[in-house]
């Protein structure tokens, strides 16, 4: 007893600090468990909280983990899938022997194609529908048996989207061909094709230079160069050469407009190229043609201002011989009509019949002559004798030929009125002659009815148009523009004596005034005869 109590005492005293050994052991587990928690708790978040699908499998390709993405992407939720095989349930039926295969290839070798780099593959959802996912698979380094996580991306709706830009490129009506940054071409369409005479295959993977003349190479490496650098969208090719190259060697002139495309696999460029051909040979043929119209028309300025400078010379010279000769003539004419004149009144009747009609005629045709003359003294006059343009009241003007024309207008038993007539700025001398011409003829062609004459004034944009009315025998609307030319007369001198300038006079006065003349008129209702003034004078 005594032994069980000695030993008794000293058990329960070598116990003691096994107990505390024990307790502690107990606590550093227990912290232990809590730390490996928190870190399992902590991968767990880190695994859910994924933008791209976890999945890790084991060597049989069982599924031992499954992240929150993993379910929405494949529709497997992680209670459901854990434990079954990746082969039955998210690899396609087509590709599952292969799969299996790769494993076991894998776990005897410990190598394998699949593993640890970026993968292109088709993965089947929950619900039987296929779709495109990007994939990276890593193998476990330091525990075995194997384990094998994979990083699984869905890219459907990239893939849509790049199909969409293909098509586009597909169907644009213009080359297009994209590059990456080291230059080689992994994009081109049909028209590429056509326009550069290579097959699509003959230009995938080549370097683009391929398509640009030798002697602009090095400049065209250190051009795409740059945008990769600075990849902002641009044009070239306008205002200075750029050429492209067909594959049987011929050269073309382009056009180019560049566009960065980035994406996931880093930066491209898209390029449209347009061949301007046709544009350089018609911007060249425009340019020849210009050319060519510019010396005409050059030519012809010269012609014109030779052939000016030679009327204006003759026009002088006419206009001085026409002027001279009148101005001479009158003097020996006056002498003529005047002695022709005291034959009639001294010698009437005293010789014989036919004496007296020769005297008769002389006469007359010194009266005729003596007119002619004058009036085309009148023409010459209305530039050689020309005043400078003052504020002229256009009344005081129109009062003063009347009277100038009392005579003619009381012998005839004629009628000459007006309403309010404007000031304008002229030559009243010019302007009353105008007067003086128009009422004239207005009197003198008249009809069976007694002639009535009236002048009336509008303001029309920026000019006065004076108008000139009467009840003669009007005039032919096939006469209107033939009136104003000098000398043409539509009647005989038995008919209506005249000379056929007093029109002319007036358009001459009128241009000088700045205005315009015309006529209307039928042969039943008499001629109105309209000339303009501008307001104000140049
Ligand atoms: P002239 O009166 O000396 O023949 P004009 O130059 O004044 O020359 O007129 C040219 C022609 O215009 C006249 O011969 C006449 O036939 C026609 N004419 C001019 N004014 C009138 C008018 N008011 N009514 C009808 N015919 C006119």
């Amino acid at each position: 007893m005594s032994d069980t109590d000695g030993s008794s005492n000293t058990s329960s005293d070598e116990r003691a600090p096994l107990i505390v050994q024990l307790h502690q052991e107990r606590k550093r587990l227990a912290e232990e468990i809590k730390q490996r928690r928190r870190a399992e708790e902590l991968a767990r978040c880190v695994i859910d909280c994924n933008l791209d699908a976890i999945v890790v499998v084991d060597e049989s390709g069982a599924v031992i983990d499954w992240n929150l993405p993993a379910e929405r992407v494949f529709g497997w939720n992680r209670e459901a899938i854990i434990g079954r095989n990746i082969a039955d349930t998210i690899i396609p039926q087509r590709h599952r022997d292969e799969h299996r295969h790769g494993m076991r290839n894998f776990v005897k070798s410990g190598g394998g194609t699949m593993l640890d780099r970026r993968l292109e593959l088709t993965a089947l959802r929950r619900s039987g529908e296929e779709f495109p996912i990007e994939l990276m698979i890593a193998p476990t380094r330091t525990t075995r048996p194997w384990l094998f996580s994979a990083c699984i991306r869905d890219i459907s709706e990239r893939n849509r989207l790049e199909e969409r830009f293909r098509a586009t490129v597909e169907s644009a009506p213009t080359a297009m061909v994209m590059i990456d940054s080291t230059g080689g071409i992994v994009l081109v369409n049909a028209e590429t094709e056509k326009l550069f005479g290579y097959s699509r295959d003959e230009l995938l993977g080549q370097p683009v230079e391929m398509l640009v003349p030798n002697r602009y190479r090095p400049r065209h490496s250190e051009q795409r160069r740059d945008f990769f650098s600075h990849p902002e969208a641009r044009r070239m090719g306008e205002g200075r050469d750029l050429y492209g190259l067909r594959k049987d060697g011929r050269e073309f002139p382009v056009e180019i407009g560049l566009n960065p495309i980035e994406t996931d696999e880093g930066l491209f460029v898209l390029g449209a190229v347009v061949d301007i051909t046709e544009r350089k040979r018609f911007e060249e043929r425009m340019c020849r043609l210009n050319e060519e119209l510019e010396c005409r028309v050059r030519e012809r300025t010269a012609a014109l201002a030779q052939a000016n400078e030679a009327l204006e010379l003759s026009n002088v010279e006419l206009k001085q011989f026409a002027y001279v000769a009148s101005h001479d003539l009158q003097a020996p004419l006056r002498g003529i009509a005047g002695f022709a004149q005291f034959l009639q009144m001294d010698y009437q009747g005293k010789l014989d019949g036919t004496a007296d009609e020769y005297i008769g005629q002389i006469v007359d045709g010194a009266q005729r002559m003596q007119r002619l003359i004058s009036d085309l003294l009148a023409y010459s006059r209305v530039e050689s004798r020309a005043r400078a343009f003052t504020p002229t009241d256009l009344a005081a003007v129109f009062d003063d030929a009347v009277s100038l024309l009392r005579a003619e207008i009381e012998e005839i038993g004629g009628e000459v009125t007006r309403g309010d007539l404007p000031i304008v700025v002229g030559d009243a001398a010019q302007l009353s002659q105008l007067f003086q011409n128009l009422i004239g003829n207005a009197i003198k062609y008249h009809s069976g009815d007694q002639p009535r004459v009236h002048v009336t004034s509008r303001r029309t944009c920026g000019e006065h148009t004076i108008a000139v009315q009467d009840n003669g025998i009007g005039i032919d609307s096939k006469h209107h523009e033939r009136i104003f030319e000098i000398f043409r007369r539509l009647h005989t001198q038995e008919q209506y004596p005249g000379t056929g300038i007093g029109l002319a006079v007036c358009r001459r006065i009128v241009l000088r005034h700045g205005g315009r003349i015309w006529v209307e008129s039928n042969t039943m209702n008499g001629s109105t005869f309209y000339f303009t003034v501008p307001e104000r004078a140049d």
